[in-house]
């Protein structure tokens, strides 16, 4: 029976505020990484509220959208490409289909398939009677699958999503006097990742049945009417009162009112709360700022690179991508990584990662620079290209360069179906989800996550013992845990920015894997500071920078503790007695470092090779309050742009 909206408990503190107060359990709870869904059941035209519903979760990035229509029978229109695009392919026959009153709208960002037509959602059943729309990874698409194939399904997509509807398809021919309902809920217990599901169907009319694990999802509540949104940007023009579905548990809507339960069919209580939030800080997560919210998320981004790609249970690594050309790349004479700013730095890690654990040599160019000369690059090796859009410029000239020249080329990046996505002869997404602010922080550690998997791949049965490996993967699995704790620091970090806030110039140093890390945390302070920032070996500054080092210069160390530890508490003193001014990023119980430094933030404990997750995020959360204290616009800085399309 479904439950009237009177029996439901009001809350007097809405979600949103408890984000305002920046509570990290919330905020990985909540937050969304894949894009956006709408949904509608009630007395209102639906088609224009859908779009217009997608159109107010545009900001959070994708690369298609869809929508389905229930009326009598189910009608959809998807597309590669913007909102306004599918509005004008369906504006011929928005007058056929006037008086329909519920449907549901998809935003994809693709994590499995090219952005394309049938890749769009939602996706249909071959009877074409029930629609699904997700946000989200199915793990276990592939077996599923099969499963599936073997019982006479066929795909028409790639996606892992359109599992989903045929599996409920499926389940509700198969089980007998099983309804609707019954059918995702028993399909909902047999796929593994992350969903935000809405689901329709012409078996059933009367019913917009949604879940969530792992995705957000938030049901708006209006007088015998419900709408459905990834988050309440979609929903607040027409209702503030809202409830927030938490992870495990799936709803039932009809216009004459709703269920909550659990996958397993346990009855919940819905909480409705009053929202009181203007549509922009909807959009940020009740954040001030993309970049803010961005940097909060990483613990989520970190868990999702890793998703089904670690096998705790034989602690071993499995990339789907490039699982067929492991031993191509153990056998390679070298590997050269070519990437631009921000991926360059991951790119550097991951030559320290690579050739401490798999011993093959690893050169890390600029693309800018590798495409102007005449490098040596052919066959026998393999060219990595790293790049968070994977459309950067220069990085695809001179990945380009580097195929013709008979090299084997290997793409990192994050959006699926991009340029390089397409190029390279085989790669790894980073499932990082849509980066929005400029300055890039979650892609970053997602590139780290990656490259720290990938060398932990290409070690094995090489120089790495699997009780090392295992090791590692437990700690990895850690980190993410270790990530939310630094964030709590947060106000710490703020502090700190106002003491420096009026510098000049900045100096960031670090040595072995701390190294690229002080060249990212200087990146990301000119970046959208405007301040002058370098990074620098900590050793090598003896050689010429220490010059600069004076009473008004703050110095970074990155001084965690790791083999080279004594030796950057040395570079320490060099830097105290030219009297600059001493910020270090320290491991947690270093009693030492606060003798030596002004300010101390304090990361928990990890393995060396794990180091470069944890000491940037203070880094990142230092340029970010830095360059807020001094009135800057931090998602959009001046000059720069997202994707560097141009060389
Ligand atoms: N994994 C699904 C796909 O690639 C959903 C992506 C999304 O969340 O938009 O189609």
């Amino acid at each position: 029976m479904p439950v009237s909206i009177e029996c439901s408990r009001v809350s007097t503190l809405s979600r949103f505020e408890v984000i305002a107060r920046h509570d990290i359990s919330i905020h990985i709870q909540i937050f969304m990484l894949m894009c956006g869904i709408v949904g509608y059941i009630g007395n209102r035209e639906v088609a224009p509220l859908l779009l217009q519903g997608l159109k107010r979760l545009e900001y959070r990035g994708y690369d298609s959208a869809g929508i389905a229509l229930l009326n009598g029978s189910l009608s959809v229109w998807k597309q590669k490409g913007c909102v306004s695009l599918l509005e004008e392919a369906f504006s011929g026959s928005a007058a056929i289909i006037k008086d329909v009153t519920i449907g549901i709208g998809h935003t994809r960002w693709a994590t499995h398939g090219d952005p394309s037509d049938r890749n769009a959602h939602p996706h249909v059943n071959a009877e074409g009677d029930i629609a699904l729309i997700h946000n989200g990874i199915i793990e276990n698409h592939a077996v599923l699958r099969l499963e599936l194939e073997k019982q006479g399904y066929s795909f028409v997509s790639e996606t892992d999503s359109e599992v989903l509807v045929h599996l409920i398809d499926h389940l509700w021919t198969q089980i007998p006097l099983i309804d609707f309902e019954s059918a995702v809920r028993e399909a909902l217990t047999l796929v593994e990742g992350t969903y935000g599901i809405c689901v329709l169907s012409q078996r059933e009319p009367d019913k917009l049945i949604v879940a969530r694990q792992g995705s957000p999802l938030v049901i708006g509540v209006g007088v015998d009417e419900y709408f459905i949104a990834s988050d309440a940007a979609p929903l607040v023009e027409y209702t503030r009162r809202v409830i927030y579905l938490h992870d495990g548990e799936m709803a039932v809507m009809r216009q004459s009112g709703f269920r909550v339960s659990t996958i397993d069919n346990i009855e919940q209580d819905a909480v409705v709360s009053e929202l009181d939030f203007k549509l922009e800080e909807i959009e940020k997560g009740g954040f001030d700022h993309f970049m803010l919210k961005e940097i909060f998320e990483q613990p989520v981004v970190m868990r999702d690179v890793m998703r089904g790609r670690i096998r705790l249970a034989d602690k071993t690594v499995h990339l789907g991508g490039i699982n067929d050309h492991l031993e191509e790349l153990r056998s390679a004479h070298r590997m050269v990584i070519l990437a631009c700013g921000t991926s360059w730095h991951a790119g550097l890690i991951g030559k320290y990662l690579i050739e401490e654990f798999a011993r093959i040599p690893v050169q890390v160019d600029y693309a800018s620079e590798f495409r102007y000369r005449n490098p040596v690059v052919g066959p026998g090796d393999v060219v990595m290209v790293i790049s968070q859009s994977g459309e950067t410029a220069d990085t695809l000239a001179a990945m380009r360069m580097a195929k013709k020249r008979g090299a084997k080329v290997m793409g990192l990046c994050n959006v699926v179906g991009s340029t390089i996505a397409r190029e390279t002869d085989f790669g790894l997404y980073t499932h990082a989800g849509p980066e929005i602010g400029v300055a890039s922080t979650k892609a970053f550690t997602a590139q780290v996550v990656a490259l720290i998997m990938l060398s932990i791949a290409l070690g094995k049965n090489r120089t790495m013992s699997d009780p090392e490996i295992a090791g590692l993967l437990d700690e990895l699995v850690q980190v993410p845990e270790k990530a939310a704790r630094i964030l709590q620091r947060n106000e710490e970090i703020l502090r700190i920015a106002e003491r420096y806030k009026d510098a000049s110039n900045f100096f960031y140093l670090g040595r072995g894997l701390s190294f690229p890390v002080a060249l990212e945390g200087a990146l990301k302070l000119k970046e959208i500071s405007y301040i002058h920032a370098e990074g620098y070996p900590a050793a090598e500054m003896k050689h010429g920078p220490i010059a600069l080092i004076d009473k008004e210069l703050p110095v970074i160390f990155i001084a965690a503790q790791e083999s080279s530890y004594k030796k950057v508490l040395s570079n320490i003193e060099e830097v105290r007695c030219r009297k600059g001014r001493v910020i270090a990023i320290a491991t947690e119980g270093d009693r030492e470092i606060s003798r030596l430094a002004e300010q101390v933030i304090y990361i928990p404990h990890v393995s060396p090779p794990l180091l470069p997750l944890l000491t940037v995020i203070p880094l990142q959360l230092l340029a970010y309050h830095i360059a807020n204290l001094r009135g800057h616009n931090v998602d959009r800085p001046r000059n720069l742009a997202k994707s560097v399309t141009v060389e």
